[in-house]
C-alpha cells in the first residue's frame, strides 16, 4: 500500500491487530520514504450478486448515488447520505454472507431512507418495488403512516417513564396524567 503523505509506493506493516470484534484487522504502517505513519483496516471483501448473475464489490458510493437520486431536491446532505451508506453495508456485513444478492442491499436502503427523508423513500421504493398502480403508493404510505404511528408511541413510552422518573420520591406522589398518543390511522 502506497504512502497516503508522499505517495512512496511500499510500506512496512509495525503492527497488527484484531479490531471489531475480529470482523476487521487494524494494521498500523509505517512509510520508509518519509517515516510517518497510517492506519489501515482491513476487511472481508463484501461482493454484490446482480440479476445477471455477475458479481461485484459491494460499493458504499454506489448506494450513495443511488440514493441521491431519489433524494433530488430535498434537504439531504451529503454527511447524511454517507451515514445512511455506512449503515447500509454495516446491515449488509451483519447478515454474514461474504455475497449478497443486489436486491437485499435496496432492502437494507429502505428502513435508514424511511427514517431520513419519507418523500425520497416513497421515490426509492416506488421503483424498487416496481409500483405499478396509485394502490401501490397508497398500500406504502398506509404503512409509512403505520411506522409513524408506532414512533410516535415509542417516544410517548419514553415520555412516560421520564415522567414517572421525574416524580417518583416527590412530596406529590401522583404523577401528572399522562395522554395517550393519538390512535394510528
Ligand atoms: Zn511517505
Amino acid at each position: 500500500m502506497h504512502c497516503p503523505f508522499c505517495r512512496h509506493p511500499d510500506s512496512r506493516v509495525v503492527d497488527s491487530r484484531d479490531y471489531d470484534d475480529g470482523g476487521a484487522i487494524r494494521r498500523r504502517r509505517s512509510c520508509p520514504s518519509c517515516g510517518r505513519r497510517f492506519t489501515t483496516v482491513e476487511t472481508p471483501a463484501l461482493a454484490v450478486v446482480k440479476r445477471s448473475g455477475a458479481t461485484e464489490p459491494f460499493s458504499r458510493s454506489k448506494v450513495v448515488s443511488g440514493v441521491r437520486k431519489a433524494c433530488s431536491g430535498r434537504p439531504v446532505s451529503e454527511d447524511e447520505l454517507a451515514l445512511l451508506a455506512q449503515q447500509v453495508e454495516e446491515a449488509v456485513r451483519a447478515s454474514g454472507c461474504a455475497e449478497v444478492p443486489a436486491h437485499d442491499i435496496g432492502l437494507a436502503i429502505l428502513g435508514p431512507l424511511r427514517d431520513l427523508d419519507e418523500v425520497a423513500y416513497m421515490r426509492f421504493a416506488s421503483v424498487y418495488r416496481s409500483f405499478t398502480s396509485l394502490a401501490d403508493f397508497e398500500a406504502e404510505i398506509g404503512e409509512l403512516r403505520a411506522h409513524q404511528a408506532a414512533a410516535t408511541l415509542a417516544v410517548t413510552g419514553d415520555d412516560e417513564i421520564a415522567l414517572v422518573a421525574k416524580y417518583a420520591g416527590a412530596h406529590d406522589p401522583a404523577p401528572p396524567p399522562v395522554h395517550a398518543a393519538p390512535a394510528p390511522v
